[in-house]
């Protein structure tokens, strides 16, 4: 059924790069099998999860949406194809622990190039559409693992979020999407933008099928040396406990010019929802919030700029000979035709900041102030359980709307930056619809919850009082 709906759904939303059909109906029989002989079966035995193209999984390719990853298109052969992709050879320890709960994988999931991006048009092969208003994103980085939930093609997938890259999309198709503490999922096989910040997690139709989800991939694994050794909580469970008393803290900074009222007003009336339930609401304050963009942007291209230093034109991927034949030249040219205009554009910011004489004005200072932001959420949680907050300051954008001013999609990710920075875990809960200025099609808009580290259960219990 769900490769049905793919089959049907794909051409027009772009949420899947290729499909393992094949692999997927084998993995199905596999689980079949060991029902009829009546062995045990996994808590996702035989679910379908869409797995965003950046995580390794043995039997497909796997691109983070770039022309780098994929071996250049031979005389006849179409100019972008993600199965001419790298084929990596080992499962990420997600698609690992996913596989042995005996979920099954239909395909590698569209997504923007190396995770860059807000609206998933920066994909080197096809941006996704928003199932809502197929004109509009679907959101980014992580666009087409919301898209194939939003639409139904899988009940469950897997995206990664750096800076919002889970929250936002899900906020924008409609669904839940869950950014975990940093360190409570391994990143052993994902391929990295910025390992500071890089979490894996869970998108699906519904709370208990996000915690669900999660319960599969948490826990420590000694291939990540940022995993965490603390036990994994126990998230579906959670999804049954009671709100009441709970101290729900809304930072006035979220609430700023360029919120879109509509998407105000949804939030406002969520909030006003749980405090009927029990839930105690007041006003917080977050004051270093308005650097966390700049911020984000030093700290996120730094690393980038250090990890995509791999794509040389000799390990992986794509290699185009230099014009006199030389090394530098080889490089040179792999780079320039297997990069997209995003990734050039924080690999040239990111060499930067790190360059001598500007690492202190920058990177340094970047550091410093990410501390700040860290401790802005410390001390509002002496007070407070939770941080409740718009996703995003606006519903899905048009396509092309953004992509020619890199730093007006920069800033839509002013909601979601302070608690990837943070390391914080948070999550977007669907809360309505709203309608933008212009627009004829009311659209999902997102309550993002954030906790204290490590402390996903919290949040689990209130999205699913909510929902
Ligand atoms: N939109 C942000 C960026 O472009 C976040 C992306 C992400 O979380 N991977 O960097």
């Amino acid at each position: 059924a769900a490769l049905a709906r793919i089959e049907r759904q794909n051409p027009q939303l772009g949420a899947f790069l290729s499909v393992q059909s094949e692999e997927a109906l084998r993995q199905a029989r596999e689980v079949d099998g060991r029902r009829s002989r009546g062995e045990p079966l996994g808590p996702l035995a035989g679910v379908p999860i869409g797995l965003k193209d950046s995580l390794c999984a043995v039997g497909a390719p796997a691109t983070a949406a770039s022309a780098i990853l994929t071996r250049r298109a031979g005389p006849g052969e179409p100019e972008r194809d993600h199965a001419r992709g790298w084929h990596p050879p080992y499962d990420a320890t997600t698609v690992a622990r996913l596989r042995a709960a005996g979920a099954i994988f239909p395909g590698k999931c569209n997504q923007d190039e190396f995770a860059m991006g807000s609206s998933n048009e920066n994909s080197a092969f096809t941006p996704a559409r928003n199932p809502w208003d197929p004109e509009r994103i679907p959101g980014g980085s992580s666009g087409g693992s919301a898209v194939a939930v939003a639409a139904r093609m899988t009940p469950g997938s897997l995206g990664s979020d750096t800076g919002g890259s889970i929250r936002q999309p899900a906020a924008l198709t409609g669904v839940v999407g869950v950014k975990p503490t940093y360190g409570r999922v391994s990143r052993y096989g994902l391929i990295a933008f910025a390992s500071s910040l890089d979490q894996v997690g869970p998108f699906a139709t519904d709370v208990r099928g996000a915690a669900r989800l999660l319960e599969v991939i948490a826990g420590h694994d000694p291939r990540d040396a940022t995993s965490l050794a603390a036990p994994v909580g126990a998230y579906e469970a959670a999804c049954d406990r009671d709100v009441a008393g709970l101290r729900i803290g809304v930072p006035e900074e979220y609430f700023a010019e360029g919120l879109e009222p509509g998407v105000g007003t949804a939030v406002r009336a969520a909030l006003d929802g749980l405090r009927g339930l029990g839930c105690e609401v007041r006003p917080i304050h977050l004051a270093h919030t308005r650097y966390a963009v700049a911020t984000y942007y030093i700290v996120a291209t730094a690393e980038a700029s250090s990890n995509l230093s791999r794509f040389d034109g000799v390990r992986f991927g794509l290699r185009e000979e230099g014009r006199d034949g030389d090394l530098r030249g080889m490089y040179g040219r792999s780079r320039d035709l297997g990069f997209g205009p995003e990734v050039k554009r924080r690999i040239m910011l990111g060499t930067y900041v790190l360059s001598t004489g500007y690492y202190d004005a920058y990177y340094l200072r970047a550091q410093k102030v990410r501390t700040l932001i860290r401790r802005d959420f410390e001390e509002v949680f002496r007070d407070v359980d939770v941080v409740a907050a718009p996703v995003a300051p606006t519903t899905a954008f048009k396509l092309g709307e953004k992509s020619r001013d890199p730093l007006s999609m920069y800033l839509a990710d002013v909601y979601t930056l302070p608690a990837s920075l943070a390391g914080l875990p948070a999550l977007s809960v669907p809360c309505g619809l709203s309608t933008p200025e212009g627009g004829s099609v009311a659209l999902p808009v997102g309550l993002q919850l954030i906790g204290p580290s490590l402390h996903e259960e919290r949040l689990f219990t209130l999205a699913s009082a909510w929902e």
